[in-house]
């Protein structure tokens, strides 16, 4: 379990958190939401000890990042992936990128090449194994960080907004592999985003407003308050927005509504009178 207890956050003069408290459960998957400068970098950050409180404590597994002895088990246990897949490379050739974790973890050389076999296979990227790492396209870097954060067996992946420099294509392949990642059922994902369609894939929403905890609940919870929602400055999914158009022209649709098959069965509902 990650636990934020009364935790406050300043740089220098700036306050970002003031006495935050949190929880966040083994096998939970949050999207963490909020404007731009709202604290969502901040708080990925605290969460794997690259940023340490002003006051209070954040605990990974009862560890407190205050604790330097404790740094290397919290930092294989909470990996983070960052929005911008370039600063994550570490190594020239993909295969060695994905090894330098678990090498500095001190692992043995089979246990390491088992690691790296799996994560390429996991993240579709066997054909690129002995690829330059600046050959591949920006997707594909995001992937290559994605997998060597998992090839350090990671308890908790945060993903600050990995996708936002990519791709529709590229956006929906990152999301496809973390659904798959999670239904195998041993990863507890924190994923901060803006895409409505990501918000979606979360069991729990939590949205920042000024460092403070606006709101906490389910996607389903989230999107049935669509003026709270815009006033965090994010957009209806497509299909809930369509559905919310066609309940201001009067049509006495479910609200909301997130798969397109599920409006198409409101629709038929309606027109059959049921
Ligand atoms: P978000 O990820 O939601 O955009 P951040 O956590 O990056 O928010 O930023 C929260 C606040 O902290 C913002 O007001 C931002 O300007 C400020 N901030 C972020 N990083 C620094 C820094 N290194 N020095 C000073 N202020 C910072």
């Amino acid at each position: 379990m990650i636990r934020f207890v009364d935790v406050s956050f300043s740089y220098g003069e700036r306050k970002v958190f003031e006495g935050i408290n949190l929880e966040i459960k083994k096998g939970e998957w949050v999207a963490l939401v909020g404007a731009n400068g709202s604290g969502k970098s901040t708080l990925v950050k605290l969460l794997n000890a690259i940023l340490i409180p002003t006051e209070g404590h954040v605990l990974i597994d009862g560890l407190d990042t205050r604790d330097e002895g404790a740094l290397w088990e919290i930092r294989r246990r909470v990996g983070v992936v960052f929005q911008n897949p370039d600063t994550q490379i570490v190594a020239s050739i993909v295969e060695d990128d994905i090894a330098f974790g678990p090498e500095n973890l001190g692992l043995d050389p089979t246990e390491i090449r088992q690691r790296v076999d799996k994560v390429l296979e996991v993240l579709d990227l066997v054909p690129f194994r002995s690829s330059p790492t600046y050959a591949l396209s920006g997707g594909q870097k995001q992937k290559l960080a994605i997998a060597g954060a998992l090839a350090m067996k990671p308890e908790y992946l945060v993903l600050d907004e990995p996708t936002s420099m990519l791709d529709p294509p590229s956006r929906r392949e990152i999301n496809r592999i973390l659904n798959y990642l999670y239904s195998k059922g041993d990863l507890t994902i924190i994923y901060s985003t803006h895409n409505p369609e990501e918000i979606v894939l979360a069991r729990r929403v939590i949205a920042l407003v000024n460092g403070k905890i606006a709101f906490d609940g389910t996607p389903l919870e989230f999107f049935s308050n669509p003026d709270m929602v815009w006033e965090f400055g994010i957009r209806l999914p497509i299909i809930t927005h369509l559905c919310y158009r066609l309940r201001k022209r009067g049509l006495a649709l479910t609200f909301p509504v997130f798969d397109p098959e599920e409006l198409i069965d409101e629709l038929w509902r309606l027109k059959s009178g049921m």
